[in-house]
């Protein structure tokens, strides 16, 4: 098995029924781009840039981002790219941010909403990547997203800033569906935004109201919650009813027992760590869709993340 699994895992990602399912790999750092080619990632659903910004007395400067982002987008070759905006809130200490000490960082000043209140930085960042990534592979995914307000200045500023540099195609600007405001307005939000992207950890813990960070609730944290999936549902549907497509970066992106469910709801991209593209491969090739859609009825209609599970299982054995 493994050495189909090995075989198989350089093409393109089929369900049963010929249905096309995007398996792209989560990055946060240049390496991570060749273990994910490795690995056979048709492209990054998710490159977290926190890790040129972490660990330093002052914001890197555009150069040293776009470097950075063109080495990533080589390292692809002409596979799609989707670079998120600076992701840091108030948890994390950077010296050179506006964070003052908040009470509920994660409710605080995080994602698009510290890009707002640092328009400088976001106006540097964008350029960067716009310069650094190929317009052809180049597409920029905002966190954190409540509402429009979040993405509209955004969405201004870098036409703006394309302008400024020539680049004559519209670069795509996605939103991350993490909050479940984002996601009860998901259809309003496709029907302006490129595309749709779950990031389920945070989505978990705001629709949970369990802390992502708190070993004292982790046992409620799981994605697989009815509550979630729901969430899920309105997304799949907001998407493919604005002709957008949805998919996932969030950790349960990377669990092949959701593969079927989060398929069924709508999702055709699963952006996952380098190490389960393989297996989450051999999974979705297993599947079809009507099979998936009445698994996912039947899981948003479940009372608990447990019972999803058992469901899950049942249906992959
Ligand atoms: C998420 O919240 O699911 C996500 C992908 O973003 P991060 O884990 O970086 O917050
Ligand atoms: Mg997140």
């Amino acid at each position: 098995r493994r050495a189909r699994e090995a075989a198989a895992a350089h093409e393109p990602c089929r369900m049963a029924d010929g249905t096309r399912i995007e398996i792209f790999a989560n990055l946060g750092s240049v390496a991570d781009a060749a273990a994910a080619i490795a690995a056979g990632a048709e492209g990054c659903g998710l490159l977290r840039t926190e890790f040129l910004f972490l660990d330093r007395d002052t914001a890197p400067d555009e150069e040293e981002q776009r470097e950075t982002y063109s080495r990533i987008a080589a390292t692809l070759g002409d596979r799609p790219l989707i670079v998120r905006t600076l992701d840091i809130g108030g948890d994390k200490p950077v010296p050179y941010l506006p964070m003052a000490g908040e009470d509920n960082p994660a409710l605080g000043l995080r994602g698009v909403r510290l890009s707002l209140a640092r328009p400088d930085l976001m106006r540097l960042q964008l350029g960067a990547i716009l310069r650094g990534v190929p317009a052809g592979q180049c597409r920029i995914m905002l966190p954190m997203v409540a509402d429009l307000g979040d993405y509209r200045p955004v969405r201004a500023l870098l036409d703006e800033v394309r302008g400024e540099l020539d680049i004559a195609d519209r670069v795509q600007l996605g939103v991350m569906i993490e909050t479940p405001a984002a996601a009860m307005l998901a259809g309003q939000i496709a029907r302006e935004a490129d595309f749709l992207s779950i990031g389920t950890n945070d989505l978990t813990q705001y629709t949970l109201a369990a802390d992502r960070g708190n070993a004292a609730v982790s046992q409620r944290i799981d994605a697989m919650h009815p509550a979630v999936l729901r969430l899920v549902r309105e997304v799949g549907k907001g998407a493919k009813d604005a002709g957008r497509w949805a998919g996932m970066c969030g950790g349960l992106a990377s669990d092949p027992l959701a593969a079927p469910i989060l398929i069924g709801l709508g999702i055709t991209e699963l952006s996952a760590t380098p190490a389960a593209i393989p297996g989450l491969k051999a999974v979705v090739r297993t599947l079809d869709m009507q099979t998936c859609a009445a698994l996912a009825e039947k899981a948003c209609d479940a009372a608990s993340a447990a019972e999803v599970r058992t469901l899950a299982r049942e249906a992959l054995a």
